[in-house]
């Protein structure tokens, strides 16, 4: 079987802007007009990549559509989808909710496409039509709440797309993996009641949203223990992921026993990202792509979806999604990340102890998934 891959020409079209990296342009504070730090160029290149190289002709192509306003109730309130709705009838558009996360005029037609995207590539892995799927949507997904858009997100995607299964599919249980460097506040909190969906995020300490993805936030109610956070320290490298996946990650997904893996794919922990602090390669993206691969054959039949998320250096995200590609279809295209002496070299790499020590903590909130 094959690798779906969802992609639209619009999902560049996706408007940002002229933010100074995250802030609005503002000639009194000196904030010269310039680029958002979310534009198209990490996702059109990554997809022209998977074009050059050849991999694309590995890839099943799935069609996007619209998420309907059933399918976002089925995650957001009426009143968050109708102000997008109504903003991006604006001449230059609006935002999605905290000031930092513009869209331009039109913008609820491609936000609502990236949602749909992400839905069409996981019905098509519960359907077995695809082995596997990887959604290369935009604008993005995992900040944005029930109640808002934030953190470039405008509708939660990912979580979206679980909703939708578990409304119209035989699924009954979804284990969700984020690895995007920042908080996957917004999944988390589609779910934070629902002991069906288990929401792990990797991310680093306190970076986005401010105070988010502690240790203790572990779901409420009858869903305690199935909200995971590991908020890695500044400056973690393959070998800390590596752990926080052998350690963490991997034994929580086979507590839970998913029917499906779904995991919020973001290449913002590489060394080159402007918006972190990691130093996360393609190697390492390649090595935890497979671990997660390995652990859906032996719980899930392995079945995973990928939603694209966050990931802001134009340059290097490209080869992070070249590797998870590669690694979802078991094909090589014998393109070697070119970066990768200089990345793979930085001191630190390796597995640090006060890392070990942050990773131990969140293995054990992990061990008492199954222990319930
Ligand atoms: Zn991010």
């Amino acid at each position: 079987m094959t690798t779906g891959y969802v992609w639209h020409e619009l999902f560049g079209w996706h408007d940002t802007g002229t933010n100074v990296g995250i802030l609005p342009s503002d000639p009194a504070a000196g904030l010269q007009p310039l680029q958002h730090f979310e534009n198209a160029e990490t996702k059109v290149r990554m997809h022209s990549l998977l074009g050059a190289s050849g991999l694309q002709a590995h890839l099943e192509p799935l069609a996007p559509r619209h998420a309907t306003e059933e399918e976002l109730r089925r995650v957001h309130t009426a009143e968050h989808i109708a102000r997008i709705r109504e903003e991006s009838t604006w001449p230059k558009g609006g935002d999605a909710g905290d000031g930092f996360s513009p869209f331009g005029h039109g913008g609820f037609e491609v936000a609502s496409l990236a949602a749909g995207g992400a839905i069409v590539a996981a019905e098509a892995v519960v359907a077995g039509d695809v082995r596997n799927a990887y959604a290369l949507i935009r604008p993005p997904g995992h900040h944005a709440t029930p109640e808002t858009g934030m953190g470039f997100c405008v509708f939660s995607n990912l979580a979206i797309a679980a909703r939708h299964l578990l409304a119209t599919t035989e699924v009954e249980r979804i284990a969700v993996v984020d690895y995007d460097v920042h908080h996957g506040n917004g999944t988390q909190a589609a779910f934070v009641n629902d002991p069906n969906v288990l929401t792990v995020s990797v991310h680093q300490d306190n970076v986005f949203p401010p105070d988010s993805g502690k240790l203790d936030e572990r779901g409420e109610g009858r869903a305690h223990g199935t909200a995971l956070n590991v908020p890695l320290p500044a400056g973690s490298g393959v070998g800390a992921y590596e752990a926080t996946f052998e350690q963490v990650v991997l034994p929580a997904v086979r507590s839970f026993s998913p029917d499906v893996l779904l995991v919020a794919s973001g290449f913002d922990a590489s060394a080159a990202d402007p918006l972190a602090r990691q130093m996360m390669t393609a190697a390492g993206y390649r090595r935890i792509t497979s671990m997660l691969t390995e652990v859906a054959d032996e719980v899930c039949d392995g079945r995973i979806a990928m939603t694209h998320e966050g990931g802001y250096s134009a340059a290097y995200v490209p080869f992070c999604g070249l590797a998870v590609l590669e690694t979802l279809t078991g094909v090589s295209t014998g393109i070697e990340d070119p970066f990768d002496p200089i990345f793979s070299g930085f001191a630190g790499q390796d597995l640090q102890a006060h890392q070990q020590e942050l990773i131990s903590a969140a293995a054990k909130l992990a061990s008492e998934l199954a222990t319930g």
